[in-house]
């Protein structure tokens, strides 16, 4: 019940979160007002409704699988012998433990990363860069998490707490917005901060393989890809050969998979 009315309210709560980065990129913008912010944020918006509807479809086969795997009780964490609230309790960081290792791989594997660049060629990231992903990328990244969470035996409930209470974080990494420096260092100690995780968007590749964690750093500590961040205005976003105004029209990006770069 609980988890069902969490995954009911998370687009409402991505739209909202879209209209108050938005005003905050206006009225406490980062880096200095970003040349052409409207026809930027239009496209964006663009792109985000192409992976909204993708997610719409892929939603739906990532939660039959849950679904079918808690009813048969498959999958590691429900086997434990601990009690139910434990077992929640535990689904939540390993939900972000096989995230990163996804998004690890998602950099690793040739051409996967041509879809998942998309996420990354954004040479100015704002509120938008949160939902900018290729169509394709998402067609297999959602199935494929789907599966790993039921082989875990992640519980339904972990994944509707974790996937609603991580999307504020999802939004304030990416957005064009000021934040007090002492808050974000403090923050990472915990939690991807918008510094820490705008060094994951960074076009030095080497900065760009870093900082894979959506929630908790911990994982890039253990697993040796913690980069210290940049202040966030020292660092040069995007990826080269994808500079270019045109490199971001619609039709462009969708296509920028097959293309040569
Ligand atoms: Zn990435």
């Amino acid at each position: 019940m609980l988890a069902k009315t969490l995954n009911d309210i998370q687009p409402i709560l991505i739209v909202a979160f879209i209209i108050l980065f938005g005003v905050l990129e206006t009225f406490a913008a980062n880096v200095q007002a970003v040349p052409g912010r409207g026809r930027h944020f239009r496209r964006g918006l663009v792109l985000a409704l192409s992976s909204f509807s993708i997610f719409a479809l892929t939603g739906l086969f990532s939660a039959l699988t849950m679904d079918w795997a808690e009813t048969h009780r498959f999958g590691l964490v429900r086997n434990l012998p601990i009690p139910a609230y434990a077992k929640i309790a535990l689904g939540i960081p390993l939900i972000d433990l096989a995230g990163y290792f996804l998004h690890r791989a998602w950099h690793r594997v040739p051409w996967i990363w041509r879809l998942h660049r998309v996420h990354h060629n954004d040479p100015t990231p704002d509120v938008t860069t949160s939902l900018r992903f290729h169509p394709l990328d998402l067609v297999l990244q959602f199935p494929v998490q789907a599966l790993v969470l039921a082989v875990l035996g992640v519980p339904v409930l972990s994944a509707a707490v974790y996937f609603t209470l991580s999307l504020p974080l999802l939004f304030s990494q990416h957005a064009n917005v000021r934040w007090n420096p002492r808050f974000d260092r403090f923050a990472r100690i915990f939690i991807s901060s918008p510094g820490y995780h705008r060094m994951h968007h960074s076009s030095v590749r080497s900065e760009t393989d870093s900082n894979f964690a959506d929630v908790f750093p911990l994982w890039d500590r253990l697993f040796g890809t913690y980069r210290t961040p940049k202040e966030v205005r020292d660092v040069r976003y995007g990826i080269d050969g994808f500079e270019e105004e045109d490199a971001h029209r619609f039709r462009t990006v969708m296509l920028s998979p097959f293309r040569r770069v």
